[in-house]
């Protein structure tokens, strides 16, 4: 198989919602000398409406910790965070929790852009009149400001997935992809590729 192209796979399995059409996957692996990679998947029936996305992490170490954190220093803004259906993103100073659905599939995202898109979720609540706390939100509206425009190390992100498919990927590491891209590439073969589908299926429907 080839890294960073898209490729396609059967999943030789029928469809658990239906039960008459065949699964298919989509994906596309990036490699990441001195992590693993990175899965994308989107799977499909070949009868019904099922569609089912997913990002997973899979390190070339072992298995990946069921919990990992983050302070929220300048030099870790750009840290890549690899968030899999599934996982929980906590900011216990701010006393948030945010939960990836499996609706949208995984999310790729850094640091920063977890600062960003809770500062957008507590603007919405800060918007609602019937909130019950609003001097508690308008200390999260302003710790927020203030750590996205300077960052201290104030802040922890903590990254919960029980199915130790979420990571965090030190911005070095990443970007180190493209030189590196070719000594290292992650090697997954093709039953592989068909059980982490498979794994992606059984978060979000009981087979
Ligand atoms: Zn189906």
């Amino acid at each position: 198989m080839t890294n960073d192209s898209l490729s396609y796979v059967d999943l030789d399995m029928q469809c658990p919602l239906c039960r008459k059409g065949k699964l298919s996957m989509l994906y596309k692996l990036t490699t990441i000398p001195y992590f693993g990679g990175i899965l994308t998947m989107s799977i499909k029936c070949s009868f019904c409406g099922l569609k089912i996305s997913d990002i997973m992490a899979i390190s070339d170490r072992g298995e990946l910790p069921e919990k990992s954190e983050i302070k929220t220093f300048k030099s870790k803004m750009g840290d890549l965070i690899v968030l899999s259906a599934g996982a929980k993103v906590e900011i216990p100073e701010l006393d948030i929790e945010l939960y990836i659905s499996g609706e949208t599939g995984g999310e790729i995202t850094t640091v920063e852009g977890i600062l960003s898109e809770t500062l957008e979720y507590a603007k919405i609540l800060a918007k609602d009149p019937s909130i019950e706390n609003p001097k508690k939100l308008q200390r999260v509206l302003k710790l927020l400001r203030r750590e996205i425009e300077a960052p201290s190390g104030l802040l922890t992100i903590v990254i919960i997935d029980e199915n130790r498919r979420s990571a965090i990927i030190p911005h070095e590491t990443w970007v180190k992809r493209a030189e590196l891209a070719r000594e290292e590439m992650l090697e997954l073969e093709e039953k592989e590729i068909i059980s982490l589908g498979k794994e992606a299926l059984k978060k979000k429907i009981k087979v």
